[in-house]
């Protein structure tokens, strides 16, 4: 909740900050936007089939835009299209979701809203603490719930760990350079302040930067467990305290957690929409070819193994042995998948780039939503004059519930509880109606009286994402050590010097990227993928719109020694 506020909006940078780098600062977003398009296949090649494994943001992008040069992509999905962008429709209700994946989205995630904006979709702004669309907040910690409702309510402690956390970033990480660096597109000194801290920070943990830092030290232990239950920006971040360092710097850098908007509907919407688009001027395609008419309807289903054939093309066989061989293949899916839920060559990638598969570690996550017959919470309690119920953060159960009001005339959502780690794995064996019951309870005890349960209507849902053969986790949290493993994967789409047996196998998505749990570096690493299947079949960009691998030598993430 303590957001460092020394960010974009101060008057030396005018441009707005995007995910552009730190790691390999490519503007996919100019890319994107170029009139020349992302590049050119070889005659012939048009019409040859892809195959993409995955019908997530990742895959389904890759699928789109290699469709748009000519390409025909064949889309294989094992659970459910849009993956991790998963609306779930409460039952007899027009337009009412859970977002059970991805839920809010910051401004700064340039492409992700470059294909939102595509399909005229209405977002508003994300409920989240303190902010204009939450109606209030409180934060509860050591059964003490405080009630705030603008930033000047807060007390002196989470005050204290604001300051604390600003100038940790400040003096330990150069905050305000790296984000004026980013917002100006300066790959000189992203690169110089960037360099320099990966060495420095790839055995530190989240913990170990706030407990090390002199901002902290001068401290007490109490403002480190307050900055892990209240966090910043979103919520409690003491989930993430094992995590790389690195990778908390990526957010913040990139104003992840700041100005974020829902999708209002659902944001599986937006791959939707790709799905179903008729993109004009396609190379080689006629008008009204989409994704959809491609596939007759329907993705394929699981795969079940892929192999490389003598020839050299990709085989790959679904679940009921349905067998095709392609030109290139792009796994999509969580990288666990490739070794627990199919049977994949071992040859098709070389030692290190298992390694780095295998050592992705996944961070577990629950969400428990229910539908309420209206947005009761803008009510005031009578006896306190305050909100019947707030946005809510606490240290016990729940941890996050946020509000979700659609207008006065409808039903609302409540999140009820939204939860990572360990927290999630208290979760894990429980029916949905008994993840309520507790979640009601600890509410009740902050709210004791505010009477939830007689506004809800219908039925719960909820997820545990580790509970799912599809997915085995909610999406990557690098641990210390992890940049390498990062490294491999992330780079994997230049192949030019690989053995021929590794070439033409691609692979993207949240696992690969450096920015997991947003959905931004899985695009970006379908991008990549794009840009690595264009080339592997002698494609290329114009030189007026030179693709992430054109660039590469200039802009490549730095690599740490063996
Ligand atoms: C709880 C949660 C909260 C999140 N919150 C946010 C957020 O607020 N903002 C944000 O930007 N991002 C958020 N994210 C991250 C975002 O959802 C992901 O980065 C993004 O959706 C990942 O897309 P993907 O294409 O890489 O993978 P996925 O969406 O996982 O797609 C991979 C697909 O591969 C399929 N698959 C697996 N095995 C096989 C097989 N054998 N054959 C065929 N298909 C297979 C899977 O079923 C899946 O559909 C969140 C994610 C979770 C889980």
């Amino acid at each position: 909740m303590s957001a460092p506020k020394a960010s974009t909006k101060s008057a030396a940078n005018s441009k707005p900050v995007t995910i552009f780098g730190p790691d390999f600062p490519f503007a996919y977003d100019d890319w994107l936007n170029h009139p020349d398009g992302l590049g050119t296949i070889p005659e012939e090649y048009h019409g040859a089939e892809v195959a993409i494994i995955g019908a997530g943001m990742a895959g389904v992008t890759a699928a789109y835009e290699l469709m748009k040069m000519g390409l025909k992509p064949v889309i294989y999905e094992s659970r459910r299209f849009g993956g991790r962008l998963h609306s779930e429709p409460f039952k007899n209700a027009d337009g009412m979701v859970a977002e059970l994946g991805a839920m809010r989205f910051p401004e700064s995630s340039a492409l992700f809203y470059h294909y939102l904006n595509k399909f005229g979709l209405e977002t508003k702004p994300f409920p989240n603490p303190l902010t204009d669309a939450a109606p209030s907040t409180v934060v509860d910690l050591k059964a003490k719930p405080i009630y705030l409702t603008s930033p000047d309510d807060l007390p002196p402690l989470l005050r204290e760990v604001e300051e604390a956390w600003n100038g940790a970033l400040e003096s330990s990480a150069h905050f305000s350079a790296m984000q004026e660096a980013i917002a100006n597109r300066d790959v000189a000194k992203i690169k110089a302040i960037w360099n320099e801290l990966i060495p420095l920070l790839d055995d530190r943990s989240f913990y170990g930067f706030l407990a090390n830092s002199k901002e902290f030290k001068a401290k007490t232990f109490e403002h480190i467990e307050a900055f892990g239950q209240v966090g910043f920006g979103t919520g409690g971040w003491d989930t993430d305290f094992p995590n790389s360092m690195l990778e908390i710097l990526r957010v913040v850098y990139t104003n992840c957690e700041e100005d974020q908007r829902f999708v209002v509907g659902g944001v599986e919407q937006v791959p939707r929409g790709m799905w179903r688009d008729e993109p004009k001027d396609m190379v080689y395609w006629p008008d009204g070819t989409s994704l959809d008419s491609l596939h007759s309807g329907a993705t394929r289903t699981a795969v079940k193994s892929i192999k490389r054939r003598n020839s050299g093309q990709i085989r790959v066989v679904d679940k009921w042995n349905d067998t095709a061989d392609y030109v290139a293949a792009l796994i999509a899916c969580q990288t666990w998948a490739v070794t627990t839920n199919m049977e994949c060559d071992e040859r098709l990638f070389s030692q290190k780039v298992w390694m780095a598969m295998d050592r992705t570690r996944y961070m577990q996550s629950a969400k428990t939503f229910v539908m309420v017959d209206r947005p009761f919470w803008k009510e005031k309690d009578p006896d306190t004059g305050r909100d019947k119920l707030s946005m809510t953060l606490t240290d016990r159960l729940t941890r996050g519930t946020y509000l979700f009001d659609l207008g006065d005339d409808k039903p609302a959502v409540i999140c009820l509880s939204y939860t990572w780690m360990g927290d999630a794995m208290k979760m894990l064996p429980l029916e949905p109606d008994k993840r309520v019951e507790l979640a009601l309870d600890t509410l009740k005890k902050i709210y004791p009286n505010t009477n939830i349960e007689e506004h809800i209507v219908g039925d719960p849902i909820t997820v545990s994402w580790e509970d799912d053969p599809n997915f085995l986790g909610a999406f990557k949290g690098a641990l210390p050590g992890h940049y390498r493993y990062n490294y491999e994967m992330f780079c994997h789409f230049m192949q030019q010097d690989m053995p021929s047996e590794q070439q033409g196998i691609f692979m993207a998505g949240d696992d690969v990227g450096w920015m997991p749990g947003w959905v931004e570096g899985a695009i970006q690493t379908s991008l990549n993928a794009v840009w690595g299947i264009v080339n592997h079949l002698g494609g290329h960009c114009t030189p007026d719109n030179p693709g992430p691998g054109d660039q590469f030598e200039q802009l490549k993430p730095l690599k740490l020694p063996d």
